[in-house]
């Protein structure tokens, strides 16, 4: 393997989401609007329902145009939207209904126990900044975090309600991305079990750490009945395992060129009683952001069989580590071929680092040797995945 210098990174530019807490006092306003866009939704959907079964003539399949050209004139039966957002709702049940290729979409219901999550969609131009809080449609929004906003230019966005009820702006923003240049050559990650990430240099991070707390004060929550505290328990624990892993991945990218990972996702361990803790772990989240964000970055993921990886001391190769789920009490042990001693993640890293120059058959987002631009490909599915969990 020669150690060629890691190639001149160009930036890119990438669409990105992003996401800022809006102020309490819009809360009212946002949620009758939300019941507007509502209506303008279950109108699209009940004239293209009307329209691709008609009692009498061809059917029509009604396109986003269409639809804007029966809503014209709408907003003054609204109080709070505008064109531009019939508009945008349009297009968003247009693409949708196209996606799923049915005649009729659910409902949005305003209330009851299948009450859908407020979303109201808009065009770039309908939000202004103006001193410190933003305005949309005559009203004056603030958000938490506003300096996030400086020098910023949005392309379009959505504020979206969340479970608990509180509403979000979320804004596609184009971002230029200069990532460093790789300090080191490689890495090897082993993805344990129960949210432990080893790397082949020793490093450790323990995703689980930022929320075991938490996930007491859940069960306390639903014990005692309080719903909506466990809703908001449950999010502030997604967020901190999303931002642990995106910080650790972010950490991983910007120190190495090639990262290697196990494939943890084996068949073998989804079958035995590890399993929720497997998918739970959220490793499929760090591969995909180790993937996109090696992309943008022009490294190199390779992911490699993890067989053998524990078992196989990393100093002389030989099969003594410890095997089978039953001996994964064993964190430390002594190779009796070499006498070294090892830490079970750290040795199982180092085996996976060295797997890909054993395995010829690799998968993952390996670069080509050229060095080619990354391609924005994956910013933009990932800005459009974003956009639509925040839409859903
Ligand atoms: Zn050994």
């Amino acid at each position: 393997m020669s150690s060629e210098p890691p190639p001149e990174v160009d930036g890119a530019n990438c669409i990105r989401t992003l996401r800022l807490k809006l102020k309490p006092e819009a809360y009212a306003w946002l949620n009758a609007a939300a019941v507007e866009i509502n209506r303008v939704w279950n109108f699209a959907n009940e004239t293209s329902a009307k329209a691709a079964r008609p009692f009498a003539g061809p059917p029509k399949w009604l396109s986003a145009y269409d639809l804007d050209k029966l809503t014209a004139g709408a907003t003054e039966y609204f109080e709070r939207i505008g064109s531009a957002s019939i508009q945008r709702v349009n297009a968003e049940f247009a693409t949708r209904r196209k996606q799923v290729k049915k005649t009729k979409l659910r409902w949005r219901s305003s209330r009851g126990s299948r009450r859908a999550l407020g979303w109201l969609p808009f065009k770039a131009v309908q939000l202004k900044r103006k001193g410190k809080s933003l305005r949309f449609s005559g009203k004056a929004f603030r958000v938490f975090e506003q300096q996030r906003l400086l020098g910023v230019s949005w392309k379009s966005g959505c504020f979206t309600q969340d479970a608990v009820g509180d509403w979000w702006l979320n804004l596609a923003v184009e971002v230029r991305l200069e990532p460093p240049v790789a300090q080191n050559e490689e890495v090897g990650l082993d993805l344990g079990l129960k949210d432990t990430v080893a790397t082949s240099d020793g490093e450790k991070l323990e995703a689980g750490h930022f929320y075991r707390n938490i996930e007491q004060q859940i069960a306390q929550a639903q014990r005692r009945g309080h719903k909506r505290q466990a809703k908001r328990l449950h999010r502030r624990a997604a967020r901190r395992r999303k931002d642990a892993l995106h910080k650790f991945s972010r950490m991983i990218v910007n120190r190495y060129q090639r990262i290697i990972v196990g494939d943890v996702s084996s068949a073998r361990l989804v079958k035995t009683r590890m399993a929720k803790s497997v998918l739970d772990a959220g490793w499929g989240m760090l591969k995909a952001q180790l993937q996109y964000k090696s992309q943008q970055a022009s490294r190199s993921v390779f992911i490699v069989s993890e067989r053998n990886t524990t078992r196989a001391c990393s100093n002389c190769r030989a099969l003594t580590g410890p095997t089978g789920l039953d001996m994964l009490a064993v964190r430390t042990w002594v190779c009796s071929g070499c006498g070294g001693t090892h830490d079970r993640d750290v040795n199982a890293a180092k085996n996976i680092r060295f797997a890909v120059r054993c395995s010829p058959s690799l998968s993952g987002n390996e670069s080509s040797p050229s060095h080619a631009p990354p391609s924005q490909a994956p910013c933009l599915r990932e800005a459009r995945n974003s956009a639509l969990t925040a839409v859903a």
